[in-house]
């Protein structure tokens, strides 16, 4: 029979090497570096340093949290490690779906009685809902347990900040219909709004490229701020990418520029840097018709339509 220790004992055992290597998932994050492609690039970040100071700040509230939103690809978890790694903080905690997969496997099989991590659960509970689980057995989700164990880890800490990618797939959200966890969407609520103990200061910065879902849910009231990541949409900010590798010879930047001035560009700058990455690979020659190209296959530029 597993019980509440063998939960622990696997959150101890199993869970840390996940957890362990904040410092080099941010390097991760960052490997590619921050364009500054556009105005907003700055914006966002001299936002976000502005909420990771104002969480530094003694004479203010010891809690910051901020959502960082915007259509996929569109670089909103490197903004977050940037701002993450830049505010200094000495505790940087990252926590994303991806690393709760093989946990959450063995944790869905655990059928533990309510009862027995009562003192674990009822976190979720005391804070500011004042509602509280059904007293019966229940299929407590491993996500309630980890994130409980991050943030009281972070409370220990005098600085501390904990990044959450996406956040939306936390809760399990699937895009097939608004399915998701309820129980796991009230302790995450709980702990976003949660003031740390005393003296402590708590930076959250989540990401996640479906604010209309948060929004649904009443999530988005838990933030102290809610910073929007556009996709690249100008020829000019396009060019300012590439100019920032050495792929394209001038004259093809020209050329590209000459194609593209005047029509509507929408993509991503993490799609933007895969397609730079494919255009690598292809002859010179033809790079830029093929650049092109992928570019109208993709969606992400159309050539048909002229704007003014
Ligand atoms: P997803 O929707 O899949 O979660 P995302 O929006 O989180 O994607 P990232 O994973 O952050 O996108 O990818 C952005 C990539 O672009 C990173 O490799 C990052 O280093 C690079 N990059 C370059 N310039 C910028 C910029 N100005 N803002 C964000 N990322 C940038
Ligand atoms: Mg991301």
């Amino acid at each position: 029979q597993v019980c509440k220790d063998d939960f622990l004992h696997a959150l101890e055992h199993d869970i840390k090497p996940a957890f362990g290597a904040s410092a080099e998932a941010l390097e991760h994050f960052l490997a590619r570096g921050i364009i500054t492609w556009g105005p907003s690039v700055s914006g966002i970040l001299e936002d976000g340093t502005l909420l990771t100071q104002q969480a530094r700040v003694a004479d203010t509230f010891g809690l910051v949290s901020v959502l960082i939103e915007g259509p996929p690809n569109s670089g909103k978890t490197a903004l977050a490690a940037k701002l993450a790694k830049d505010s200094d903080f000495p505790f940087v905690k990252v926590c994303s779906p991806e690393d709760m997969v093989g946990f959450t496997e063995t944790a869905k099989c655990l059928q533990i009685r309510k009862s027995t991590v009562d003192d674990r659960l009822i976190f979720a509970f005391r804070g500011g809902i004042g509602r509280r689980a059904p007293m019966q057995t229940t299929r407590l989700s491993s996500t309630i347990l980890i994130m409980d164990r991050i943030f009281d880890d972070a409370y220990r800490s005098q600085l501390s900040c904990i990044l959450v990618d996406n956040i939306e797939r936390l809760l399990d959200y699937g895009s097939i219909g608004p399915r998701y966890s309820n129980l796991t969407l009230q302790a995450l609520l709980v702990l976003l709004k949660k003031q740390p103990p005393k003296g402590k200061k708590l930076l959250v910065l989540c990401t996640s490229s479906r604010k209309q879902v948060l929004e649904e849910m009443e999530m988005l009231s838990a933030f102290t701020a809610v910073l929007h990541v556009p996709n690249l949409s100008q020829p000019e900010e396009l060019i300012t990418v590439l100019e920032q590798f050495d792929l394209f010879t001038k004259q093809d930047i020209h050329k590209i520029y000459n194609q593209i001035s005047g029509h509507k560009v929408f993509i991503g700058i993490k799609k933007l840097l895969a397609l730079i990455d494919m255009a690598r690979q292809t002859d010179p020659k033809v790079r830029v018709i093929k650049f092109l190209t992928k570019m109208e296959e993709e969606g992400c530029l159309d050539l048909g339509t002229m704007i003014h």
